[in-house]
């Protein structure tokens, strides 16, 4: 599974490719890339191991992007409808959509085969859990950044902000 470094790669580029500009809204973008690994909080609340509930949980299953995804338009609509105004269906429909295809991003990555070192069941030390994160970030440097830069280009985004 990717780190949270990949999620975050990916969920920018896809936030520059949908045209958001503002530091926030990366930043919102990079979340919801990474909610799905809210199960490694809800497991150390739970269990006191943050591993117990990974991808245990409705938050790596497919239907969970589509929940987020209507949580974010209920949540623009009404925030609109406090306001006073009444929501137009693109003010809705393209955060709801963009939220849905962030989460969906985690899912499918998590999926994907890549030489990660994954961690053993029974704890280790915090060395040998370093050098594992450190080595799985560079797989995601170099998968995920590279697609990132070639997906911003291809926009004739440049990878600056
Ligand atoms: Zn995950």
């Amino acid at each position: 599974m990717a780190t949270p470094l990949g999620h975050s790669i990916i969920g920018y580029a896809l936030a520059r490719a949908a045209g958001l500009e503002s530091r926030g809204a990366f930043a919102l973008a990079m979340g919801a890339a990474s909610l799905p690994d809210v199960d490694f909080l809800a497991g150390y609340v739970q269990n006191g191991d943050v591993r117990s509930l990974h991808h245990e949980v409705i938050t790596h299953k497919p239907i969970f992007p589509l929940i987020v995804g209507a949580a974010t338009g209920a949540a623009v609509a009404g925030f609109s409808l406090l306001r006073g105004r009444r929501p137009k269906a693109r003010e809705v429909g393209k955060p709801a959509a963009l939220a849905t295809v962030l989460v969906a991003s985690h899912v499918a990555m998590d999926l994907l085969p890549l030489p990660y070192d994954t961690m053993p069941a029974s704890s280790i030390g915090p060395v040998e859990a370093a050098m594992t994160q450190a080595w799985n970030a560079v797989i995601d440097v170099a998968t995920y950044g590279i697609l990132a830069i070639l997906v911003l280009e291809r926009n004739g985004q440049t990878s600056e902000a």
